[in-house]
């Protein structure tokens, strides 16, 4: 395939890949076990999750098989929303840096809603309406969640209803606009809605909202309206399951080039977009850690695998769900109100944590400035336009790259661009054009 006249290296949907990947087979060691434990609206959070969660859902933490085979009507509406979506060489970056490396980037901004999350919300709206339930609730931090659920939900007949960490939602009003138009009320968390939200309002009256304390908030809300599943949209198993597709696409993409990934690059919160890229590459970096490099990128606002703890936390700030093992910076933390919500979040992905823990995953920390600036780069070279949660990981793509250039040795680089980021258009022109 010549490059240079072609730079998308495009699957078409015969090639697409029709099963998720089983993962877990791949783990250097057992995840260490989710803790139950007593809160005030029930006795235990595994039976919580019971009532609210789809049962295919749950069955889905916990993985047998290899593959699994993505049910007909989901892989339908992948291909609706734009799947497989194209790997692109980033040449007029790689010009710009002057680097001997190679950089790919997956194109996840392409998807209708604009990012990534669709790959799930689809997979888990299918499973909510096969399981009998009449409508979905979810938390969202800058809003691509909820927007991705919204448009789901709709696919399958379902109600829809999201609560919005509520600076975000002042930051990107578009995003809860748009979740309008599809019938889906996003509510500001805190707010007033649930009994979490006004006993966290009496507490601290000026509470910017954070990812974790909209899940309280959407968790409570399930538990009082049976007839809503309460999806999640990072931070479990099931999620990380349906986002192999973006690992299992790269490397059929690199295959076509005859290439191999040396650095694999995401941004990361709950863990889901970097966890979908890099799972499928598990296996070979367990057996060869030379073979591959897992670079997470953060936020300097919530650094937790580059300065939190290893421990048993809560996702949420009410303590609904269960506990889980994973980098925090404890649950009561509440993020700076930065433009980019999706890193908004106190603790991670389990899993993500416990290869961190075995050396697997390495990790850097951007703030706002630097994540923005590395963004408008690509913008200029490449034309894309990226979310604020992906610019992290073109910051951490375009450091490797120098780090090349420094060593005079050619890498490939494949970073994850998660998002665009039209709909973050004010934030970034606070932070790049008011200084
Ligand atoms: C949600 C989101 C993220 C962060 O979530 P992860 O679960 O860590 O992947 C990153 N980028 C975009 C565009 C998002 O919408």
């Amino acid at each position: 395939m010549n490059l240079e006249n072609n730079i998308d290296i495009q699957l078409s949907t015969d090639e697409a890949p029709r099963q998720w990947y089983n993962f877990t087979l791949d783990f250097p060691e057992a995840l260490p076990e989710a803790l139950d434990h007593e809160t005030d609206i029930c006795k235990s959070q595994i039976q919580i999750a019971k009532k609210i969660k789809p049962p295919v859902l749950l069955e889905q933490d916990h993985l047998k098989e290899r593959w699994y085979d993505i049910p007909d009507s989901v892989r339908d509406n992948l291909y609706r929303i734009g799947r497989p979506t194209p790997l692109r060489r980033a040449l007029k970056l790689e010009k710009y840096l002057d680097t001997p490396a190679k950089i790919y980037f997956k194109r996840e901004d392409t998807l209708l809603t604009g990012s990534f999350k669709l790959n799930t919300a689809i997979a888990q709206a299918y499973y909510a309406k096969e399981a009998g339930y009449k409508g979905v609730v979810s938390e969202t931090g800058a809003g691509q969640w909820g927007m991705a659920l919204a448009l789901a939900s709709k696919f399958y007949g379902l109600k829809s209803e999201i609560f919005m960490a509520k600076c975000s939602m002042e930051q990107k009003p578009y995003k809860a606009m748009y979740g309008h138009i599809l019938d889906c009320e996003f509510m500001p968390s805190p707010g007033e809605n649930t009994k979490v939200g006004r006993a966290l309002l009496k507490k601290i009256k000026d509470h910017p909202g954070d990812i974790g304390t909209a899940i309280s908030e959407a968790i409570d809300f399930a538990v009082e309206h049976e007839e809503y599943a309460y999806l999640s949209g990072s931070n479990t198993i099931h999620v990380l399951f349906h986002q192999t597709l973006l690992g299992l696409e790269t490397r059929l993409q690199l295959q076509k080039i005859d290439q191999k990934p040396d650095i694999l690059v995401a941004c990361v919160s709950g863990g889901s977009n970097f966890g979908g890229l890099i799972l499928p590459f598990l296996q070979e970096k367990v057996e060869n850690r030379d073979s591959i490099k897992f670079l997470g990128a953060e936020s300097t606002a919530a650094p937790r695998l580059t300065k939190g703890k290893y421990e048993y936390d809560y996702s949420d700030y009410a303590g609904y769900t269960p506990m889980t093992k994973s980098y925090t910076m404890g649950h009561s933390f509440i993020p700076e109100p930065i433009h980019v919500g999706g890193l908004r979040q106190h603790n991670g992905n389990p899993v993500i944590g416990m290869l961190r823990k075995n050396g697997l995953v390495d990790a850097v920390a951007y703030d706002e400035f630097q994540a923005f600036r590395a963004s408008k780069t690509f913008l200029e070279t490449e034309g894309v336009f990226a979310a604020p949660e992906s610019a992290h990981a073109i910051a951490a793509a375009i450091e490797e790259a120098v780090k090349c250039k420094e060593e005079g040795i050619s890498k490939n680089i494949v970073f994850l661009c998660s998002g665009n980021g039209f709909l973050d258009m004010a934030g970034y022109h606070e932070i790049l054009c008011k200084q």
